[in-house]
């Protein structure tokens, strides 16, 4: 009896061993099909050139992914347009107005697709009242010149539905029925506004004017130097023609002369639809994010 428990022990020992060869052999495979390194977590992720581009240039809240970009493919961090002055382009979100200067009104729409920026050189959006040189800047604690550099950089404000003592359908109690766009410069008569579309000026008067275009949009200018406008009442008038030079023109209709800052006051006459199916309204919208969309073009050099 003790013998033959010897030979079957002997015999569970051989099966044994052939087992262990077989696992290694095996292991010894899938080690080199690995090449050669053990998996670890995170192996799964799909290489850099497999990541979803990030198209979306001016969104800021995609995760950087730099680290990911092999360095011969184009950046996939969010693309900086700068100005020709080397400035980054930024902008606050549609209605974020400064602090205590108005409701604001948020129409993220871009009204027209392809218009071109209402000025020939980089400009910079935000209040004329509520900010360094305006009537009510110290709210903010902005007390200053106009003429401030602090007025005259990124990012851009919105400034549809400030305080203003004026009837406007889209501003709860009234309000700005426009944008303020401070020039290139501080400087009065030097840069030039121009129209954003083909069309026709269908009224000159005090401190604006009016552009229709074939299709029903309207845009007012205000504040050019009206003196030295470079167009006439009921011209046809081709995208990026020269309007006027932006400046502080401002008349009561009796004639009398109102202080303002160095700026152009642009509005904008569309289609504004509250709801899908509500009946649209013609009236002067937000026009933000249309001018937005026409600036980062400009930068482009579209
Ligand atoms: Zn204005």
């Amino acid at each position: 009896m003790a013998r033959n428990r010897t030979r079957q022990n002997g015999n569970a020992a051989g099966w044994l061993l052939i087992i262990i060869l077989i696992a290694l052999i095996i292991g010894g495979y899938l080690w080199r099909q690995n090449g050669g390194s053990s998996p670890l977590p995170g192996d799964g992720a799909p290489p850099a050139d497999e990541t979803p581009a990030d198209d979306g240039a001016l969104d800021d809240d995609a995760p950087p992914t730099d680290d990911e970009t092999p360095d011969d493919e184009p950046a996939d961090e969010p693309e900086e347009l700068t100005d020709i002055d080397g400035k980054v382009f930024s902008y606050l979100p549609v209605g974020d107005l400064l602090p205590s200067s108005g409701p604001g009104f948020v129409d993220e729409t871009v009204y027209r697709e392809n218009i071109l920026f209402p000025t020939e050189d980089p400009v910079f959006l935000n209040s004329q009242v509520y900010r360094f040189g305006g009537g009510m800047g110290s709210v903010n604690g902005m007390e200053g010149s106009q003429c401030d550099a602090r007025n005259y950089d990124y990012p851009w404000q919105d400034t549809f539905c400030e305080h203003r003592d004026r009837n406007q359908p889209l501003c709860p109690g009234g309000g700005h029925e426009g944008l303020d766009i401070r020039p290139h410069t501080c400087a009065k008569n030097v840069h030039w506004a121009v129209a954003v579309e083909d069309g026709r000026v269908i009224d000159i008067r005090r401190h604006w004017v009016t552009i229709q275009t074939p299709d029903g949009t309207i845009y007012n200018y205000l504040h050019l130097n009206m003196g030295e406008l470079s167009v006439s009442e009921g011209q046809q008038v081709l995208r990026g023609d020269r309007i006027g030079k932006i400046s502080n023109d401002f008349f009561k209709s009796d004639g009398t002369p109102v202080a303002t800052t160095t700026h152009l006051h642009f509005e904008m006459y569309e289609n504004y639809v509250e709801s899908p199916g509500a009946e649209p309204l013609f009236t002067k919208v937000n026009p933000y994010m249309t001018l937005v969309a026409a600036y980062d073009r400009m930068l482009r050099g579209e």
